[in-house]
This record gives C-alpha cells, structure tokens and sequence, in this order.
C-alpha cells in the first residue's frame, strides 16, 4: 500500500468529499444557492467506488462524506456501501444538517456508516427558522435521537458560534452533554464569499468557553486521533464539549486532509484557490493518472492558510462545493 505524504512532512489520511453542492437549506452563513451548485455534475456511486478504491490505496483510512446535503442524494446509502468495500477505508462519517437523518440512520449504519456530525446552531425553533430558513427543528432532533439509537456513536454536534444570533444557545447545547452521549463541538464563524455575514457576528471561541465555565464545572479532556478540536467535559456528562478555532487559533500543521468536490475537483485546503480536477481520470477509469493526479494535489497543500480578512470577499469561495 502506499502512503500521502506532502511537503512538510504531514501525512495525508483523510479525505472529505462533498458529494453534492445542493442543499435543502439556505444557511445564512453558509454560501446561498447558486445555479452553479444546483445544475453542478456529480460523480455517479460507480465513479465514487472507482475513486475511492484508488484513495484507498494510496493510503486513504477516513472519508468524511458533507456537502451541500449529502443525504439528498438518493444514492448516499450505496455510496457508503461502496466506500465500505473500498480497501484501507476504516471510518466511513458523515457530516448532515439532519433533515433526513431520522429515516435514513438505520440504513446508512447497516451500510457500513461509521458515525454522524450533525450541524445545529440552535434548541430554540424560531430561530433554527431564522437560520436556516427551514421550519425542521424538530426532524433534526429526531435525527439525533435515531443516530444515537442507531449507534453512529459518537454523534457529534456541530454549532456554528454567531454573535447576536446564538449566543444564548450556547450553554443549553454545551448541556445537551448531560442528557446525551454526545460531543459538542463549536465552530468559529468562518468569512465565505460573497456573504458580509462574518464581520456583524464573529465570535471567538474563547467567549463561548468563558460562559461555559460560568454555569459548569468543566475540565481540559482528551480528544480522539488526528482532531482538530480542543475539548472539555463538564461534570458528571457522558459527553464532550470541543472548540474548533479555525479563525483564532489555526490546526495547520496538524491536518491530514484534502477536499474533494462533486465534480472532482481536489482542493488541498479550505481555503485553497488552486485546485486540481480528477473528473476525467475518474471518468476514464485511468488509475494512472487518478495516482498521478492525487499526488499533485497532496504536493500543492499550502503549509498554512493565511490570516482570516474578512474584507477579502473570495476568502472561502464556496462552501458548499468544498463541504466546510
Ligand atoms: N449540509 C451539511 C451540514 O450543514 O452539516 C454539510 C455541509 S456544511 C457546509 C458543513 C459544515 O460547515 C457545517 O457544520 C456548517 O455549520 C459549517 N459551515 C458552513 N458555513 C460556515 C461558516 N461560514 N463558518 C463556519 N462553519 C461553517
Ligand atoms: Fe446547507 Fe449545510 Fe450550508 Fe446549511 S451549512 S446551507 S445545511 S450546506
């Protein structure tokens, strides 16, 4: 088997593929709908287990599978079969707004799914309207309690920190913890392009932390391999609380991944403008060149992404092409 190694020394092990750029929600922080992502090709599940076979190979053990949706593609649970039967492929997780979740939990864990991040910002219905601009909090929460029942542990808890928006969400999420075993996880508010959101609602992670500790007794906890997050438990909790500081503090020269859209396209960083497509090597069935092309992509992952300036509108082109 061989392995990925880039320009600094880092191996490269992980992979996130966002398997659509559609979405069924309209996030206000996330990109907005664009033709571009609703008529965007995919790869079929055929041209994803032929590329994932490769990936393995070349020493790939994690996929994440994001978005867009990835659960409207009405092929997911085949894919995760696919990836299941690909080589070396050992964690197979899958990163959902949860819509969907609670009728597709079941399958997707008899499939082969490893486990489930689900992204929600808030407990309070309105404002997941507000949000999201999808009246579904209530099918979200089902989905967790089925990923749970379902054992796609752990379920994981993503929560954008959005000052003036969630910010009294904060300590009723982090609490979700005691009621479940689940890992919290708050992510500082990236800039994405063409979306002013960032400057008015930025908020550090530190600020999130302090009114944590205000209402719980919380200790420094251990985090599972290659995380990015810095995590804490609160008291008596059969869960996590984490950070992931994208903005205040970077994990650059921790990371062990690369991004791969829909239509092919390998992105060695979130916030990469250079990228390398796969498609017609995918298409063609030519493992040579898929090797080749791969490789490039791992040699061109920048050692760093640049400080956050927010008034570089192009900062993350696309995050749901990229998958976040
Ligand atoms: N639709 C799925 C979801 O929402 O979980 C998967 C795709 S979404 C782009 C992946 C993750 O990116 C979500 O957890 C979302 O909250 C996060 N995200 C989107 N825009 C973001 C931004 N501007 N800053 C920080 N995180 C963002
Ligand atoms: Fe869709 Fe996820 Fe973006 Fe929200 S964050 S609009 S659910 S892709």
């Amino acid at each position: 088997m061989g392995s990925l190694v880039d320009r600094f020394g880092r191996k490269i092990t992980y992979i996130r593929f966002s398997v659509t750029p559609r979405c069924n929600f309209n996030c206000d922080y996330c990109s907005s709908h664009t033709a571009e992502n609703d008529n965007a090709e995919e790869f079929t599940t055929d041209d994803i287990a032929f590329l994932f076979s490769i990936a393995g190979e070349l020493g790939i053990e994690k996929v994440r599978l994001t978005g867009g949706e990835p659960l409207l593609r009405k092929d997911i649970v085949n894919i995760v079969s696919a990836l299941h039967d690909a080589d070396n492929i050992r964690e197979i997780v899958l990163t959902t707004n949860g819509y969907y979740l609670s009728f597709l939990a079941g399958k997707l864990k008899k499939a082969g799914l490893t486990r489930v991040n689900i992204s929600l910002d808030t407990l309070r219905e309105d404002v997941f309207k507000r949000i999201t601009h999808v009246d579904g909090f209530r099918l979200v929460e089902k989905g967790i309690e089925k990923s749970v029942e379902n054992k796609l542990l752990p379920v994981k808890i993503n929560t954008v920190l959005m000052r003036g928006i969630n910010e009294e969400d904060i300590v009723p999420i982090a609490k979700l913890t005691l009621k479940y075993p689940v890992i919290v996880r708050f992510i500082e508010l990236m800039p994405v392009k063409g979306n002013n959101f960032w400057k008015k609602h930025y908020m550090s992670f530190s600020e999130a932390l302090l009114m944590i500790k205000k209402v719980f007794d919380v200790v420094p906890a251990q985090g599972g391999k290659g995380e990015v997050a810095s995590y804490y438990k609160i008291a008596n909790s059969s869960g996590k609380v984490g950070f992931i500081t994208p903005v205040s503090q970077h994990f650059c020269a921790q990371c062990n991944r690369i991004r791969i859209t829909a239509s092919g396209k390998i992105f060695p960083c979130l916030f990469s403008k250079e990228y390398v497509s796969v498609w017609d090597a995918v298409k063609k069935r030519d493992r040579n060149a898929l090797e080749m092309l791969i490789r490039k992509s791992v040699d061109i992952k920048p050692k760093e992404h640049g400080p956050i300036d927010a008034d570089d509108q192009d900062f993350i082109n696309n995050m749901r092409e990229l998958g976040g």
